[in-house]
């Protein structure tokens, strides 16, 4: 593995690079960076985690060092990089990383996104900025209003290309693309690269290099990936018994729906859970303030759709939750690519019940991996909370009443026992990537929340025991064979 010093970076860079505590670069840096500082066009099979923001920006920074000018005058500073991202979330978390970046290199960096008012981006950009992070849909706007212009613009970046496709942004991304000077420098990164991507990219980019740094659709090793099967009506409660029992610190769980997300996030409150929900119907500030509220550790679980969670990066996040299964298999690369990132330990639970097994498989087969099956006592899919408060031996209850503080979403137990038994997944061998679950959580019996409880000696999620890893073990640092 080599390092930043020899990837041929300037030493205004590779301060700023220590600065963010980075040892060795990550593999889709080594393999990026050189190419773009040669001039290269690239296509970069990456996701989020990898590294890649660093990636292409150092090299991007190198090349436009020169133009660094402490005038005051907005003429001295043109848009001579534009980096195209799907959500406001990414946009921001990209503008944060460029400023570290170039913390040495006084180059102008500002971002724009939809959702919150035009003006003060307005007034950034009247000002001058040679290095741009937009969504499309606001970039346009300031352009409507003649804020834009890009004659000066040399490199191009198309972040989570796939996202940008999957979010029907691509006629924007076209327009824009339509507005660049022809000579300039491309690069499009996406996780996952289907035929119209590659259209796409062969729409723009010149004689590009792939790059690709894990097999496509391709897992990080460092997950451990978990499914426990549970019946529908009662994955909410299974939840919250987890966070309680495992004393999780900080969970990212993903529902189908916005409506989902919101309720789920109330439910879990109402049992004590504290959480949050972030999706498209709330506000930026709104979304801003849920993400802080999480990292901050206000809020243990985040509860959020597919789109609001795109480009999220919470680090170090330990787990992810998949409450819902997702519909393509697609989407459970993004999710749990939340998790396990820069090189850090991550664990990838999903609830499943009977009618999401064929989805189950479905991710099997795109990640190659077959995820281990594990019945927590008590939540086995098919048994009723009746048959959970008998198992348990708080049979003193009047039958079919939940424990108290359970009540909420208990209305369907009649018709949930009606459910044919799952029978309990055979014990399928673990392939050698992924780790047997260490918390002896799923095997223990099931013990209501209303009776005190002895908690399992795990180690607690989000607990300063977390190490980091080293850099090589970053996404993709360890390539798969077929
Ligand atoms: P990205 O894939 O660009 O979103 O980066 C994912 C995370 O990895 C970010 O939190 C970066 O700060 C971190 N990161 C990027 N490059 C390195 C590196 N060479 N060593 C350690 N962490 C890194």
């Amino acid at each position: 593995m080599s390092s930043f010093a020899e990837l041929g970076l300037s030493p205004e860079l590779l301060k700023a690079v220590e600065d963010q505590g980075y040892t060795e670069p990550s593999p889709i840096q080594v393999k990026a960076i050189p190419l773009v500082l040669q001039g290269r066009d690239l296509m970069g099979a990456a996701q989020t985690g990898t590294g890649k923001t660093a990636g292409f920006t150092l090299p991007i920074l190198q090349r436009l060092a020169h133009y660094a000018s402490n005038s005051a005058s907005p003429a001295r500073h043109p848009v001579r990089a534009l980096i195209l991202t799907p959500t406001r979330e990414l946009a921001v978390q990209v503008e944060e990383s460029v400023r570290a970046y170039s913390k040495y290199v006084p180059l102008r960096v500002t971002v724009v996104y939809g959702g919150v008012p035009m003006d003060p981006q307005t007034q950034a950009l009247r000002r001058g900025v040679e290095i741009l992070v937009a969504t499309p849909g606001r970039l346009l706007d300031h352009v409507q209003q003649k804020m834009l212009h890009f004659p000066q613009v040399e490199f191009f970046v198309l972040d989570e290309a796939d996202r940008m496709l999957d979010m029907g942004f691509m006629p924007d991304v076209k327009r824009i693309i339509a507005l660049l000077p022809k000579k300039r420098q491309n690069l499009l990164f996406s996780a996952t690269f289907s035929e119209e991507i590659k259209k796409l990219a062969d729409s723009f980019l010149q004689d590009p290099v792939l790059v690709e740094v894990a097999r496509r659709n391709s897992v990080a090793e460092s997950i451990t990936h978990l499914a426990l099967p549970v019946a529908r009506e009662r994955k909410r409660e299974l939840l919250a018994y987890l966070a309680r029992e495992r004393d999780w610190k900080q969970v990212l769980v993903f529902c189908a729906t916005r409506l989902g997300a919101n309720r789920l996030a109330y439910q879990l409150n109402h049992d004590g859970v504290q959480a949050t929900a972030i999706h498209g119907d709330k506000s930026q500030p709104e979304r801003q303030l849920a993400l802080e509220e999480f990292k901050s550790g206000k809020v243990r679980v985040l509860v959020a759709t597919d789109v609001a969670a795109r480009g999220l990066d919470i680090e170090d996040l330990p787990l992810v939750v998949n409450f819902d299964l997702p519909n393509s298999p697609e989407d459970y690369v993004h999710r749990i690519g939340r998790t396990g990132r820069a090189g850090a330990t991550g664990e990838a639970i999903s609830l499943v019940s009977p009618d999401e097994h064929e989805r189950l498989e479905a991710i099997e087969k795109m990640i190659k991996l077959t995820i281990p099956r594990e019945s927590v006592a008590g939540f086995e899919a098919g048994t009723s909370a009746t048959s959970t408060s008998a198992a348990s031996g708080m049979s003193d209850r009047p039958r079919g009443r939940a424990p108290r503080g359970e009540e909420r979403g208990r209305g369907r137990e009649g018709r949930e026992s009606a459910t044919p038994h799952l029978p309990r997944a055979p014990a399928r061998p673990r392939p050698a990537s992924s780790r047997p679950p260490a918390d002896p959580i799923f095997s223990a019996p099931y013990v209501s929340s209303s009776v005190p409880t002895t908690r399992p000696q795990v180690a607690a999620h989000g607990s300063s025991t977390r190490t980091a890893r080293p850099i090589a073990a970053l996404l993709g640092g360890v390539p798969k064979q077929k």
